[in-house]
């Protein structure tokens, strides 16, 4: 390297490291974006996180059919490794798919709660983890774990042991990025809300992926308030026989002024925070 360009890259590094410590500039240049995928999946759930320090993080893998559009979406996105894979719970519409992301990607970790579940698609699972040999993770309240220096995930349920529902055992995570935080409550409902509520911990997030695809088991207003955020991701399916969202769901969320993204309207939406703001994409109205 002749003098002058050693004089340039001095400029640059000198440039750079002002700005970092810029205290004006700080919040809006210090953190990489952080991209929080809802996929369109109709009626399930699959949200990828891409990490600032360029890992990626997978929730729910879409129902049984949902594998070749998964694969083809993650694909665009540039994911070859998926560095934490959870299973939110054993139920088709959250790890339906996940055997065949399984087979086409490489996947490092695996949380999922302690709940065996004898289906076929909970053995096909299994089958293809041992296969591959990954490590499985137990799912549980109080389970930390971070992305580089900026990015923070807190698994807040489940909590207890035993649920009367299913859905209770769901992985309920809090992803910290900056001052931004995102909570994905999966399927959990009421239950596993009061549990959460009685925790006395600060549930603050600026995005709730509301549980259960806005069915009226959970959403409650004490919980919407103590959550406090402005806006909700609702992953559903169009025309889905059970007629998710509730009303009484969305009713509450609008009396709370919140900005309401569905999958079955928006197709994929995505999140962008910079530690700061968080700005939405979505491909338009479907
Ligand atoms: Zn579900």
């Amino acid at each position: 390297m002749n003098r002058i360009m050693k004089q340039i890259v001095l400029a640059v590094i000198l440039s750079a490291s002002v700005l970092c410590t810029s205290p004006k500039t700080a919040s809006a240049t210090w953190f990489e974006p952080l991209k929080v995928h809802f996929l369109d999946v109709g009626q399930a759930d699959c949200i990828l996180i891409q990490m600032p320090n360029g890992k990626n993080m997978l929730v729910d893998a879409g129902d049984e059919n949902d594998g070749p559009e998964i694969i083809r979406y993650l694909q665009s996105q540039g994911v070859a490794d998926i560095d934490v894979l959870v299973a939110t719970h054993p139920h088709h519409d959250h790890i339906g798919s996940m055997d065949d992301v399984i087979r086409n990607f490489n996947v490092k970790k695996i949380y999922m709660p302690n709940l065996p579940y004898d289906t076929a698609y909970y053995h096909d699972l299994f089958k293809i983890i041992n296969e591959k040999n990954i490590p499985v993770e137990r799912a549980k309240a109080g389970t930390k774990f971070r992305f580089g220096f900026s990015v923070k995930v807190d698994m807040l349920a489940p909590g207890s042991a035993y649920y009367k529902y299913i859905n209770d055992y769901s992985a309920v995570l809090r992803i910290t990025h900056g001052k931004n935080r995102f909570l994905l409550m999966a399927d959990a409902g009421m239950e596993s809300e009061k549990e959460l509520l009685s925790s006395k911990r600060d549930l603050k997030a600026n995005v709730i992926k509301i549980g259960h695809h806005g069915a009226n088991t959970g959403t409650t207003m004490a919980f919407l308030k103590a959550v406090h955020a402005k806006t909700a991701m609702i992953s559903v399916g169009n025309n889905n026989p059970y007629h998710y969202p509730s009303k009484e769901v969305l009713f509450r969320l609008e009396r709370l002024n919140m900005t309401i993204y569905r999958t079955d309207q928006l197709g994929v939406i995505t999140a962008i925070s910079n530690g700061n703001k968080i700005t939405f994409r979505t491909n338009g109205f479907k």
